[in-house]
């Protein structure tokens, strides 16, 4: 069973799927700390906190409470919900802390493309179709280490900066834990701040990397 925080459709605002109609599906737990995490209500897993599904379906603000769904539940979900959008976003949380592949597999199978939103922290368990975006979470408060392992099976790197300390650290990453020659690198600036904005875009330019904004911030929607 995954344990889902919540599921919704919107428009992916990140990374190389920037624009596109998505299923969010969110799951619950995330024991990495980033200070700056706006999705803090989904680190603990709390059994108190385990709801009906039309109840977490119907939550409308962020809270920790979630259900404990199968496969079967989620594409049930997803046909009672009457969603258009193709594309569905695995995230959290920490979505590879769950082993995703009969629910990528699945929904594959079904016509879905998959993409999942990844630390890096956890072994990536997911169909080989599945896109990975690994946003690496180097040296977090809660200790964790990078994964060789996630940044080979990475389509897209997605790095969060504030300041050139980050694109040290990233630039440390790559060169000890190698992605694929092919691999999209982005820098993403923390929190729409303007002098990380401005640090990302000289430093894409410098590197031929892509910048990745939170448009979906931008825009005011979830
Ligand atoms: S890995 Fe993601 S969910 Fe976990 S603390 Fe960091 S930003 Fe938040």
């Amino acid at each position: 069973m995954l344990k889902i925080n919540e599921i919704f459709e919107t428009i992916q605002g990140e990374g190389v799927f920037t624009g596109v109609p998505s299923i969010f599906v969110r799951l619950q737990g995330c024991p990495v700390g980033c200070p700056w995490c706006d999705t803090q209500h989904t680190w603990e897993v709390e059994d108190e906190n385990n709801i009906p599904v039309r109840d977490m379906m119907a939550k409308s603000t962020d809270t920790a409470m979630w259900s404990a769904m199968s496969v079967s539940d989620i594409f049930s979900t997803l046909e009672d919900c009457g969603y258009t959008a193709k594309h569905v976003v695995i995230t959290g949380g920490e979505p590879c802390m769950y082993d995703l592949n009969e629910l990528t597999t699945a929904l594959n199978q079904d016509g879905y493309s998959t993409q999942i939103e990844t630390s890096g922290t956890f072994p990536i368990q997911c169909s080989m179709a599945t896109w990975v975006t690994v946003s690496p979470k180097i040296n977090m408060p809660g200790g964790l280490e990078i994964l060789a392992s996630a940044m080979q099976r990475a389509n897209e790197i997605k790095h969060p900066i504030a300041m050139q300390k980050h694109i040290d650290e990233l630039e440390q990453l790559l060169a000890e834990k190698p992605a694929q020659p092919d691999t999209q690198i982005a820098l993403q600036p923390i929190s729409q701040k303007p002098r990380a904005t401005e640090l990302a875009i000289k430093t894409c330019i410098d590197r031929n990397w892509r910048l990745s904004l939170q448009t979906h911030k931008y825009l005011g929607i979830e």
